[in-house]
């Protein structure tokens, strides 16, 4: 691809890291973001840049682009359980109307398309690792609804927009993913415990820390998602780094790379928490060649770095 990408929520965390590596990568980049979850610190560092352009937008209204469009990144959504729960309708919109409204620019444009899908749609999992091939266990009416059921929601759209009238769309499952320029305040464990060790307070473990995750650094998942869209892959695909840890270990190490003296406390574990997550990233690897190359403790490292001179938001 060599024109314009568009990229929804591209002032977020991961969106800001994606609308970096486009402009190393020699393309044109408009960033649409309303700003709900995400901040403009994020894109400071390239705002200038002659091939960057920013459009404050809601996606859950129709949008507008002006000239050639060749690719479409939709990240745009509140990310963060704390944040989707904060923010339930805006976030069902974001995956329902944002997935309508982007489909219906990428099909206008003839440009390819990339929905940011998510782990979430596997729910809290009865089969582990999770392939693609699995349908998932989601609570409708549950706590964690208003995201799982809006990526589900989108993934369909997406594969229906595919079969119906052909434009070339992929859908990336993005599994727990960290660095630098998460929020501090976004209440994911990472940003939550490296802010807790570093202000030597308690570290909240919620319920008996045994839960699961496996996290992927974010130069990682970038990577990974351009692949996807560079490829003629269009099936679901899962990016995220296999390397599983419970929060209870996580906290250890988070307290051994800091230095920090801070204590475990046990925290109340939310509703419906899921109790293991790994990604079966098998077919990322066949069809990408792809797999991440950053260990837990050298990310967790960087981004460290990173949180001691963020601001707090
Ligand atoms: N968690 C925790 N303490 C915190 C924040 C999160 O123990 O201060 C746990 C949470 O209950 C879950 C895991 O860490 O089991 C990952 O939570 P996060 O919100 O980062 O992402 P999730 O994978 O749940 O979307």
């Amino acid at each position: 691809m060599s024109g314009r990408i568009v990229v929804t929520g591209g002032a977020g965390f991961l969106g800001s890291h994606l609308c970096e590596a486009l402009l190393a990568a020699g393309k044109r980049v408009l960033c649409l973001d309303n700003h709900l979850t995400s901040s403009s610190a994020n894109c400071a560092g390239f705002s200038s840049h002659p091939r960057f352009e920013f459009v404050a937008c809601d996606v859950s209204e129709p949008i507008h682009v002006e000239g050639a469009v060749e690719g479409i990144y939709h990240l745009a959504s509140a990310a963060s359980p704390v944040d989707y729960q904060r923010y339930p309708i805006q976030t069902l919109k974001a995956g329902a109307l944002g997935t309508y409204h982007t489909l219906g620019l990428a099909r206008s444009k003839g440009a390819r398309y990339l929905l940011a899908s998510t782990s979430e749609v596997y729910g809290d999992p009865e089969v582990h690792p999770q392939p693609e091939s699995y349908w998932g266990r989601v609570n409708p009416v549950g706590p964690r609804a208003v995201y799982d059921e809006a990526k589900r929601f989108a993934e369909a759209l997406t594969v229906a927009y595919h079969r119906a009238h052909g434009i070339r769309t992929h859908i990336i499952r993005i599994f727990n993913t960290y660095g630098p320029r998460m929020r501090m305040g976004d209440g994911r464990v990472i940003p939550a415990f490296i802010q807790q060790a570093l202000a030597g307070k308690p570290l909240t473990v919620h319920g008996e820390g045994k839960q699961s995750r496996s996290f992927c650094y974010v130069a990682d998942l970038i990577d990974g998602m351009v692949r996807v869209m560079d490829s003629d892959h269009d099936g679901p695909i899962n990016l995220g780094n296999p390397e599983e840890v419970t929060v209870e270990a996580l906290a250890r190490v988070i307290l051994e790379l800091t230095g920090s003296a801070s204590r475990l406390a046990p925290a109340p574990r939310p509703e419906e928490d899921p109790e293991r997550r790994r990604p079966d990233i098998t077919l990322a690897r066949q069809v990408l060649h792809w797999e991440p190359k950053v260990p837990l403790k050298t990310g967790l490292q960087k981004t460290i770095e990173w949180m001691r001179g963020a601001p707090v938001r």
